[in-house]
């Protein structure tokens, strides 16, 4: 039995909404909005779970409460950016359309907006786990989440940053064990022998595979009544009555509306008077379906800076941050670095009878890496979930009971403040 930390409303709450985009965050949206008591429809242009939400890691990086803009990113951003196996991407075509995006970026790592930031993920990740053990044993699935541990590794034999990076983490309430030498093996006895050392987190959580998630939340809102569209929002017009919704021409009209359109959350907030300056953080996958028992937690290179990890549907490898927009096709060399790198770290990939699946995907990420809960200054019954960058999924079911709690006008325990759509 999984305490709520969540203040609940005594009395169910009446009318409907409707939800724009399936991804890992509408869907856990829309659910939350179905147990406060609402009909709910849900529109993608999609089947649901086919966004960033498909390809993802899976992992739940609590962890990570470092903004992405701070000091010691932006000190190596040329550095890796310029080295080509580097996990940094800007192609020259769209760097022109990200400078101003940029700049925001690097004044997000102001002492004051670097400490608001950390501060606000700090609470959400701590909140992360709770609420989705809340949502899955709501819906009868806690095998969906999996306590497997991470492993973040080294492989120069100075183990300094280790020291210092779980000393920072310990102030921050996240333990972790330095391991090297036999435990390392004990652990994770596929690794490459040059990997040195590692931080491991036995509290860590991830979910046994993104896109079944999706799949699992979508059929429990479809069996408890929810509607779904498969269709294009090319406008929302918001009234102090009721919110259209508008696809193929036709007008919805519902109690209340929200956005969880991921990366394209941006256009359709345009159309309703609030620019946000939210970009596309490109990121690529390797899926070996063969190869998932290789490992036994997810494992995160500090130096080579990628991740992989067992998914059900096979050993996952993903990075790469390109900030390539969300027109441009993927880039086919950004495989193979992942490709290099993987196989360095574990030499049983480099059997060629493996087969691999190649994905790319968009995070949406806000300069401050915070994402958008709130609702529209001039209507409150247009509210806003998006912009989650590399943790929608750690993070979207703690988002949906924020938003909904904003909706009622309810307390909440995490401070609502820094995640204002009015913010930038
Ligand atoms: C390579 C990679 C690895 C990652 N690993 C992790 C990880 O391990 N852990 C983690 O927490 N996060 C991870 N992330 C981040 C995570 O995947 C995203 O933050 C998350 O999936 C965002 O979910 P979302 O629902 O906001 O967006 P999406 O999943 O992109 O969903 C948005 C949906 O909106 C729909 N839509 C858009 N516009 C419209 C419209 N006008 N009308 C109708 N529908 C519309 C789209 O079709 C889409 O289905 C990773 C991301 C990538 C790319």
């Amino acid at each position: 039995m999984v305490l709520s930390v969540a203040i609940r409303k005594d009395k169910p709450m009446t009318g409907s909404m409707a939800v724009v985009g399936a991804g890992v965050v509408g869907l856990s949206c829309a659910l939350e909005a179905q147990r406060q008591g609402l009909r709910v429809t849900l529109f993608d242009r999609d089947a649901p779970g086919l966004g960033a939400s498909f390809g993802n890691a899976g992992y739940l990086a609590t962890e990570l409460i470092e903004p992405l803009s701070n000091p010691a990113t932006l000190r190596s951003a040329l550095s890796l950016w310029l080295n080509p196996k580097g996990p940094l991407a800007l192609p020259l075509r769209y760097l022109h359309r990200i400078a101003p995006w940029l700049l925001r970026f690097v004044m997000a790592a102001r002492p004051q907006s670097l400490q608001r930031s950390r501060a606000a993920l700090l609470q959400l990740n701590r909140e992360s786990i709770a609420a989705w053990q809340r949502s899955l044993e709501d819906i009868g699935a806690p095998e969906l989440l999996v306590k497997s541990g991470y492993l973040l590794v080294w492989e120069s034999a100075d183990t300094q940053a280790a020291e210092q990076h779980q000393r920072w983490l310990n102030d921050h309430g996240i333990q972790t064990e330095l391991v090297q030498g036999a435990r390392l093996l004990e652990l994770e006895p596929a690794l490459a022998k040059q990997v040195h050392h590692g931080l491991y987190f036995p509290d860590a959580y991830r979910v046994s595979d993104p896109y079944d998630l999706c799949q699992q939340l979508f059929a429990t809102f479809m069996a408890r009544g929810g509607e779904f569209i498969q269709q294009a929002v090319t406008e929302l017009t918001p009234t102090s009555d009721d919110v259209a919704v508008t696809s193929e021409n036709v007008d919805y009209h519902y109690d209340h509306g929200l956005v969880c359109a991921g990366v394209w959350s941006r256009k359709l907030l345009s159309q309703v008077g609030l620019e946000v300056p939210l970009e596309a953080e490109r990121g690529y996958h390797l899926t070996i379906p063969s190869a998932a028992s290789l490992l036994n937690h997810h494992i995160g290179s500090a130096e080579r800076k990628f991740v992989m990890g067992p998914l059900d549907s096979g050993l996952r490898i993903v990075g790469m941050t390109e900030l390539g927009g969300v027109e441009l096709p993927p880039i086919k060399r950004r495989f193979e670095v992942l490709r290099h790198h993987s196989r360095q770290l574990l030499p049983d990939l480099n059997a060629t009878s493996l087969t691999e699946s190649e994905w790319m995907g968009h995070r949406p990420t806000l300069p401050d890496s915070l994402p958008v809960i709130d609702q529209h200054p001039d209507y409150a019954r247009l509210c806003f979930a998006f912009g989650n960058q590399h943790l929608g999924v750690t993070q979207a079911a703690i988002t949906a009971e924020l938003v909904l709690q904003l909706i009622q006008q309810q307390e909440s325990v995490i401070d609502r403040t820094a995640f204002k759509v009015t913010r930038f």
